[in-house]
């Protein structure tokens, strides 16, 4: 028999962080000592106080079925703990809590675009936006974000991409891979824009928290946004909580029922004993995050001075997040195959940048979610093997 899989499954895309993660870790069981650069984590561990509260929340009966939008009093200190880091009021009632952010995109995506529906997104970006428009069966439309432009969108290019069928445009600020945060007046120049158009904006500011110039900003908080905003944002970085499954959206009011039916007929809801842990890392001692996010800071430095020394890399400061995108033009590699090359001759797992899209060309995402002590000994490694290059270039036949 010869399965038959639906046209849609061969339109869905993956994030090859997974698969890079995989293949470090079949070199590992082979004695390599590979140097974790890919995976876009903290390596932090969650927060005493909140693995606390799970275990309390077990204890205490947090074992069933949640209403599907999340616990009301989560619900209610999402509203408080987002409204305070953005200067606004969110309504309880607009959030949504889900299993880890991803299924937001997905929510969103399949509530706003019907077939042929064009969808204007970051690229390089995170592949789940491209892979879900796809999926959906809407029209993805790459705006090109620029290493001269520090990584922040092109104003100029974006409204050229505007059409009579753009719906939906995706932001993503503080920027997965690049690092780069957008100011207030690009904000404003988006929301200038998705205004006069009718657009819907999904902001992704789930690297929100993560911001090392300046200060972080959303566009819900330009007037006449919130209605036409989803924000999308979560506990796996800022807290350290990828693998509890913990994100939220929120939502102008009148996708809220729509998007609680989708969750109802996909996951239910989010675990309950989760979402308890989640009140504790909104309300609870902030001392946890605060060390990360300094930990993280000097660990931006380290990477960012390091890599610029290193011959054939440049790299630009990367303002948020926890990426650093060099360019590696000048290895005369491409992204695929040098990061190959780190991988077999440096032991350092990164992934190219054409993981995130095809404007990732000519870059490698490095991700600093490892210690100092790792990510000096990585710098030396890469450096070491970027110095070896062009003869090892010539005996694995790489092209140059
Ligand atoms: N958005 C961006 C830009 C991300 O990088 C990630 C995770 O890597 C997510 C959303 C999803 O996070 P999660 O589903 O773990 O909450």
């Amino acid at each position: 028999m010869k399965l038959r899989l639906a046209e849609r499954m061969y339109r869905l895309g993956t994030e090859t962080a997974f698969e890079v993660a995989a293949r470090a870790k079949a070199l590992e069981a082979q004695g390599r000592p590979i140097i974790h650069l890919e995976i876009g984590e903290p390596d932090f561990d969650t927060p005493e106080h909140v693995r606390r509260a799970a275990c309390e929340a077990l204890e205490q009966g947090y074992t069933h079925y949640s209403i599907s939008t999340g616990l009301p009093e989560l619900r209610e200190a999402i509203a408080e703990y987002a409204g305070r880091l953005r200067g606004l009021k969110f309504d309880p009632a607009n959030v949504v809590v889900t299993p880890g952010a991803k299924p937001i995109m997905f929510y969103t995506i399949m509530a706003l675009i019907e077939p042929g529906d064009e969808v204007i997104y970051p690229n390089p970006g995170f592949p789940i936006y491209e892979s879900m428009i796809n999926f959906l069966g809407g029209v993805a439309v790459p705006l090109q974000l620029s290493e001269q432009r520090d990584f922040r969108i092109n104003l100029t290019e974006l409204e050229s991409k505007v059409s009579s069928k753009t719906r939906l445009i995706i932001i993503n600020s503080p920027h997965n891979p690049t690092g780069g945060v957008l100011t207030m007046e690009d904000l404003h120049a988006i929301a200038d824009l998705a205004m006069r158009h009718d657009l819907m904006v999904l902001a992704d500011e789930i690297y929100g928290e993560i911001v090392y110039e300046g200060q972080h900003h959303s566009i819900a908080t330009i007037p006449g946004m919130m209605e036409r905003t989803i924000l999308l944002d979560g506990f796996s970085k800022t807290f350290a909580m990828t693998g509890w499954r913990l994100g939220y959206g929120i939502f102008p009011a009148e996708m809220v029922p729509h998007i609680s039916r989708l969750i109802i007929n996909s996951v239910s809801c989010t675990s309950t004993f989760s979402q308890r842990a989640a009140i504790e890392a909104l309300r609870g001692p902030r001392q946890p995050v605060e060390a990360m996010l300094a930990a993280f800071r000097r660990r931006r430095d380290l990477v960012y001075e390091g890599l610029n020394k290193i011959p054939g890399l440049r790299c630009n400061r990367p303002a948020g997040a926890f990426y650093a995108f060099p360019n590696i033009t000048d290895t005369g590699l491409d992204s695929r195959a040098y990061a190959d090359y780190l991988m077999q001759e440096a032991d350092v797992a990164v992934l190219p940048g054409t993981s995130f899209g095809e404007f990732g060309e000519g870059y490698i995402r490095i991700s600093f979610a490892n210690s100092a002590e790792n990510l000096r000994e990585a710098l030396r490694r890469i450096d070491t093997a970027n110095r070896r290059l062009p003869a090892v270039a010539a005996e694995i036949g790489v092209a140059r």
